[in-house]
Formats: structure tokens, C-alpha cells, sequence
């Protein structure tokens, strides 16, 4: 790696970290390998003790921490740490060479590590490259609405994409970046448990549920993943380009607040 690149992974890690809710480091050990997304997610589930020294964290919820039961689902404060550490691995990874030679940064997902939603897009474009966050465009700034609309912040839900990095000239991911990214979007799914997920648009729809029916057929019901009951509507981008469609998409989200027990506003 060059001392740009190195520098680059460096700064996006601080700022993961920050993002995720860290306010300080631990102090250096001896290792400074970050582990792999399978590392991350195939550590046993425990609760850190309160009284745990700081220099444990590293070593054990950063090894993280995982549990899908419902009965026994992570602790905020060990997600928190968990998606820090996945992120940390996501910010030096380059298993799509031509991706992670054309990025600004890796984007890895904001928002409530304990969130009952998860919105999933399809890949970051110029602005998310830039900024370093999902959905922060025009189609973002729409979805920010949309979420208003529903009655809630983006700090309530957690946002990522089927892909980490931006495509260049924002064409769609192929197959083989879906598939080499697939373990960050699940270790995220894994480790947040969203009671629910929104697919928006026909990319994260066809990745997440392995389908190819047209996004126009998916919508409208509900599909599961895991735990998550999940709908699909369309990406805000199409709303921009088609504003006829956002008569679907808030009968999408009606659907999901009344299965959430919530009255539309
Ligand atoms: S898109 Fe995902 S798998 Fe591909 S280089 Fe970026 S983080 Fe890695």
C-alpha cells in the first residue's frame, strides 16, 4: 500500500470509528491486522463485563460479538464496536480491484446500530464517494424526506448498499462486486437485526433476495430475510426521474408502518 493509500485507510478508519461511536482508542498492541469480516463475525456473542479495561475492548468485542437469536441480541455498546471493527476491514479492503483503485473512500453505512429498519440502496455514487456516507445526494436528500414523512430521523435506521464502494460513472455492480460485498452487507445485517429492511430499487432487491422478478412486481408485499421482514420498492433516483412513482413508494411505507404497528402520519 502507498503512504497516500495508507494514509487514506488511516483517516477513512478514525472516521469510521467516530461515526460508529468511539471516542477514543485503545492503546497500540503488538498486532495491528484488522481482523477479517469472517473473523469479526464468527467470534462467540458475549457481553463485555462494565468493568472490562479499556485495552480488553480490542481484543474482545472487537473480535465481536455476534448473535442472531432473538432471545440474546448484541448490547448497543457491543455493536457499536463490532461495526467498527467490520468497517475497519471494509475501509482497506480491495477484493474489487477496479473499484477500490477509482474510490475516494469505502462507504460503509450511518446510522442506529440498534435501528429496527435498515434501508439498503444500491452503491454509493459521486456525493457518498466524497462525503463518505449513503444517500447524502439528490436521491438521499429525497430519502431523507420520505423518512420524515414516515415520522422518523435518519438517525433512527441504519443505511448502507449492496456495494462499499462507488462504481465508476455509477454504473450498476456486477455480479462478482455483489457477491465480494456481500459478506460486509451481511455482517451489518448481522450485527444490527433489523426487525425489518427496505430494498430500494431493483439492484438491492435482486441482491439481498437472490431474485429477478422487476422491482414493479416485488413491491407491495412482504419478502423475508433471516429475521427481517423485508420490502421493496423503487430508489429514490427513479422518484426523481419519474415522480409518478411516489404514489407507490408511500403505499410501500404505509405497508410497513402498519405492520409496524405505527399509524402513518
Ligand atoms: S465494493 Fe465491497 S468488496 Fe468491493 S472493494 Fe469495495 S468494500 Fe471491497
Amino acid at each position: 500500500m502507498t503512504d497516500i493509500n495508507f494514509q487514506r485507510a488511516a483517516l477513512q478508519l478514525l472516521r469510521d470509528c467516530q461515526s460508529a461511536g468511539l471516542t477514543h482508542l485503545p492503546p497500540p498492541s503488538e498486532s495491528l491486522a484488522v481482523p477479517a469480516p469472517s473473523e469479526v463475525l464468527q467470534a462467540a456473542p458475549e457481553t463485555i463485563p462494565e468493568n472490562v479495561h479499556e485495552q480488553d475492548i480490542s481484543n474482545e468485542t472487537l473480535e465481536a460479538v455476534v448473535n442472531t437469536t432473538p432471545e440474546n441480541t448484541l448490547p448497543p455498546e457491543n455493536r457499536v464496536a463490532a461495526l467498527a471493527a467490520l468497517s475497519a476491514s471494509v475501509s482497506q479492503c480491495e477484493r474489487c480491484q477496479e473499484l477500490a483503485e477509482t474510490r475516494t473512500q469505502a462507504v460503509f453505512g450511518v446510522g442506529n446500530p440498534d435501528a429496527k429498519v435498515m434501508f439498503i440502496g444500491e452503491a454509493p455514487g459521486a456525493d457518498e464517494d466524497k462525503q463518505g456516507e449513503p444517500f447524502v445526494g439528490r436521491a438521499g436528500q429525497l430519502l431523507t424526506k420520505i423518512i420524515e414523512a414516515c415520522g422518523w430521523t435518519r438517525e433512527e435506521i441504519y443505511i448502507c448498499n449492496i456495494l462499499r464502494c462507488r462504481p465508476p460513472d455509477n454504473r450498476n455492480p456486477t455480479d462478482e462486486e455483489a457477491n465480494n460485498c456481500r459478506e460486509y452487507l451481511d455482517g451489518q445485517i448481522s450485527i444490527i437485526e433489523p426487525d425489518y429492511i427496505v430494498c430500494w430499487g431493483s439492484v438491492a432487491a435482486k441482491n439481498l433476495l437472490n431474485q429477478e422478478t422487476p422491482i414493479g412486481r416485488m413491491r407491495g408485499k412482504f419478502f423475508e430475510y433471516g429475521r427481517a421482514k423485508v420490502i421493496c420498492t423503487y430508489h429514490p433516483s427513479y422518484l426523481l426521474r419519474n415522480p409518478a412513482a411516489k404514489k407507490p413508494v408511500w403505499e410501500d411505507m404505509k405497508l410497513l408502518l402498519n405492520d409496524m404497528g405505527l399509524t402513518p402520519p
